[in-house]
């Protein structure tokens, strides 16, 4: 069956059987050959459009592990950053744990000095109160308090209380802090040396001791103190 079609290029109305999408078979065969010669540039095109497209997904997947390596990066900096932070930190408190500690241990070591020298005071008021009591009984009576620093003695004769010494003496400390242990140590050794010269001379003053003494009774906590006053007063 034969129909009328008009060509959609070359607007020519003419009988044939297949429309061919509209075109007549002349125009049909221009077109086919048209498209041969096109198709090695569309292909060339399409590949081209491929090799773009390739680049372009090889580009944003190449964005992609940069953002992730760098957000890695910025990751592992920050945890860095953290750590050294609570480093710091705990630097810190365990410094000021130190210190507290430091201040801890010293205000004990004060106190605990302050207790000793209470007690050392009241041994001595016991001491002399106990001197004073034997003076009821014996026609000589002396107590002598002796520490490196302080020196107390009294004397009672027929009942009646004379104050013979009471001195004190000072201990500088020309080179406080800073000093190793040995040359402290040498320091001490030096200052109890001062100390029973200072006290031995005090005693052998003349005037001062009217030896002997029915009862003696002396208050020195330094062995090497009493034995140099016991070995005075044994004197004669
Ligand atoms: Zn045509």
């Amino acid at each position: 069956m034969k129909l009328t079609f008009t060509c959609i290029t070359c607007n020519k109305r003419k009988f044939f059987t297949n429309s061919n999408n509209g075109l007549c078979p002349e125009c049909h065969i221009i077109n086919q050959n048209r498209s041969k010669q096109k198709q090695p540039e569309k292909e060339e095109l399409k590949r081209k459009k491929e090799k773009i497209r390739k680049k372009t997904e090889e580009r944003k997947h190449n964005i992609k592990l940069a953002n992730e390596k760098l957000k890695t990066e910025l990751e592992q900096e920050r945890i860095k950053e953290i750590i050294k932070e609570q480093k710091t930190k705990e630097d810190k408190k365990r410094k000021l744990k130190k210190i507290n500690y430091k201040a801890k241990i010293k205000k004990l070591k004060k106190e605990q000095n302050k207790r000793i020298k209470l007690e050392d005071q009241e041994e001595i008021i016991n001491l002399e109160k106990e001197a004073e009591k034997s003076s009821s009984s014996n026609e000589t009576v002396l107590f002598v308090s002796a520490t490196v620093k302080r020196l107390k003695v009294i004397e009672w004769r027929n009942g009646k209380k004379k104050i013979l010494l009471n001195k004190e003496r000072e201990i500088r400390k020309t080179h406080k802090g800073g000093w190793s242990q040995e040359k402290f140590q040498s320091f001490v050794k030096t200052q109890k040396g001062k100390a029973l010269d200072w006290i031995e001379s005090n005693l052998r003053k003349e005037g001062v001791l009217r030896l002997p003494y029915q009862k003696v009774l002396i208050q020195a906590k330094e062995n090497n103190i009493k034995d140099m006053l016991e070995k005075i007063l044994k004197e004669k």
